[in-house]
């Protein structure tokens, strides 16, 4: 099997998982995007997967992203920042990406929201959740949600469409089930609060199943589409 051959295949496997488990959570297929995280690979990766049919892209390096969407501008395709957000890189994230997944502080609301092109399409922006409370992970706690929705809502440039978690690398099956259950309550208040929010953005590779069943309405996932790292 060529490269591309194994590709379509990954990306035919995954779909079949996304189908099933909405089928499992009698949720319908069209209710869950797919997002394919591409950090590491190349360019002509990014190229043959967009071939097969993916058109959403995550990237956690804005250089590494840099590098590969100046060689794929000619492809009609959409960026998601993923990564952690250091402050003196929102400007060019403002710049070049779609979508920032990543947003976990006021500092960086107000700077992706003063430096967005206000011409430009607004920035889609998911605010990240630490929601197992995880030491040194990059996320808000759960109970700065609502401030930080606030603090989007502000600026025009910007789009508030929902949250995102990565729950411990160590947690088990129930604990990921908890996780996921817990940010669907708090996706469940912001939607309240802020009736156009749309995306839960939770389950990669090896938990997207979960993550269906607890209401996710976006996986992001690398390996089981472009193989191991
Ligand atoms: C790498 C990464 C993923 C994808 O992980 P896989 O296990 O390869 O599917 C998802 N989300 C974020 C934020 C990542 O950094």
């Amino acid at each position: 099997m060529c490269d591309s051959e194994a590709l379509r295949a990954r990306v035919r496997s995954v779909r079949h998982r996304i189908a099933e488990a909405c089928r499992s959570a009698g949720r319908a297929p069209a209710d869950v995007r797919l997002l394919a995280v591409s950090k590491t690979r190349s360019a002509a990766e990014i190229r043959a997967a967009a071939t097969a049919g993916l058109t959403r892209f995550g990237e956690n390096h804005l250089d590494e992203a840099g590098a590969k969407q100046a060689e794929l501008a000619g492809l009609a395709l959409e960026w998601h920042f993923i990564g952690p957000i250091q402050s003196n890189k929102t400007r060019a994230i403002a710049a070049s990406f779609d979508w920032v997944q990543s947003v976990d502080r006021t500092r960086i609301v107000r700077r992706l929201g003063e430096q967005r092109d206000p011409e430009a399409a607004p920035l889609n922006v998911l605010l990240q959740v630490n929601i197992d409370r995880e030491p040194q992970k990059s996320g808000c706690p759960p109970e700065k949600i609502a401030e930080l929705a606030d603090a989007v809502g502000r600026y025009p440039s910007l789009m508030l469409r929902g949250l995102m978690a990565i729950p411990a690398a160590d947690n088990d099956d129930a604990q990921n089930r908890a996780a996921f259950g817990r940010m669907r309550g708090h996706f469940k208040q912001l939607r309240h609060d802020h009736p156009a929010v749309d995306t839960l953005s939770m389950g990669m590779s090896a938990d997207l199943e979960i993550a269906i069943e607890q209401g996710s309405t976006m996986v992001r996932v690398g390996t089981a589409l472009f193989g191991p790292r």
